[in-house]
């Protein structure tokens, strides 16, 4: 029975913790980590936030907090947490523009921060000793696209019209996202360098979005129609919302006749899925759990005032501020 209300008690606990953002419960001496998600409606970043809920059980505090998309949002969040005193703050910041104020912020109070996923400028990072960013580089998930495409173009019997040349449309994700940028110039730069002879008919900047870019879809196939022999988009939402299109009209939906290969970023249960029935080519994974496993290690690591990276296998890049997780190609294979 004493047995039993413990481990009643510390579910309460545990779910009390992952839930709080406003209870600085006085529950022990665990660290207490400050997460500022920049919106929790977002699949990869919930994988992470996920993973860190897990890891972060009985070991530390997390004090989680949904940006909703809203730098102004984010900010009174991150004040909050700095007058909880929190250990340390992981920032996944809505708009990188703002880091700077963020790092004031922190700097100000003598808070360690962690920025991961979303990249700030390395002045940034550097203008504070106790900042740093773990993230991906923005240049390999374009890479490894490019690998897909090329291997997939050789493999395939892709080229319709016979030139020689692959006839690509791009769903780029936002105007200027760093992330966005490089993932558009390194497909192709990577698979011309594989050799395939690109030649792009249309690009969009459908902001990740799936709805706009199945709208953008439709209307290329009616402009293109089976011109159209290669659809690469920034992540695997706006390739969702391409598949859709294409199914729509008759396009990837089994006979190996009638299909378009498309890639993606992210490996989306979604995109899996599709992946897995055949309507879609291949995807990059972004490793969420990876991404947590490393932040987390590294607050508890700055929490009990060792080094960031010891006893860990974590390299800075050749900024010395920022550690990077590598991507990886997903085929379903
Ligand atoms: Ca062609």
């Amino acid at each position: 029975m004493k047995k039993f209300l413990i481990l009643l008690l510390s579910a309460v606990l545990i779910t009390g913790t992952f839930s709080a953002c406003g209870k600085s419960s006085q529950t022990g001496k665990l660290p207490k980590i400050g997460v500022c998600i920049y919106k929790y409606d977002d699949t990869y970043i919930s994988t992470v936030r996920q993973s860190l809920e897990k890891l972060a059980a009985n070991k530390a505090e997390l004090l989680l907090n949904d940006g909703k998309g809203d730098q102004g949002t984010q900010n009174d969040q991150v004040d909050l947490l700095i007058q909880k005193g929190v250990d340390v703050l992981m920032v996944n910041i809505v708009d990188v523009g703002a880091a700077q104020t963020i790092v004031n912020k922190a700097k100000a109070a003598d808070i360690p921060i962690i920025f991961f996923n979303r990249e700030p400028d390395t002045d940034v990072i550097k203008s504070y000793d106790k900042a740093m960013f773990v993230g991906t580089n923005a240049k390999d998930a374009g890479v490894i696209q490019g690998e897909i495409i090329a291997e997939t173009w050789k493999n395939g019997d892709y080229d319709t019209n016979g030139d020689g040349k692959m006839q690509y449309v791009m769903f780029k994700g936002e105007p200027d996202n760093p992330e966005a940028v490089a993932r558009t110039e390194w497909s192709i730069k990577s698979a011309t360098e594989k050799g395939v002879k690109c030649q792009e008919l249309a690009l969009q900047v459908c902001n990740w979005d799936t709805e706009l870019a199945n709208r953008a879809m439709e209307a290329w196939l009616s402009k293109y129609g089976n011109s159209i022999e290669f659809v690469v988009a920034n992540n695997d939402g706006m390739a969702q919302g391409a598949i859709a299109a294409l199914q729509a009209a008759g396009y990837n939906k089994g006979d190996k006749n009638k299909f378009i290969p498309v890639v993606g970023v992210d490996a989306t249960d979604a995109a899996k899925d599709l992946i897995a029935k055949g309507y879609m080519t291949g995807t990059v994974l972004q490793d969420g759990s990876a991404m947590a496993d490393a932040i987390f290690a590294i607050a508890m690591n700055i929490a009990s005032g060792k080094d960031r990276l010891e006893g860990t296998d974590y390299k800075y890049d050749e900024t010395n501020v920022a550690v990077r997780i590598p991507y990886k190609a997903y085929n379903g294979k």
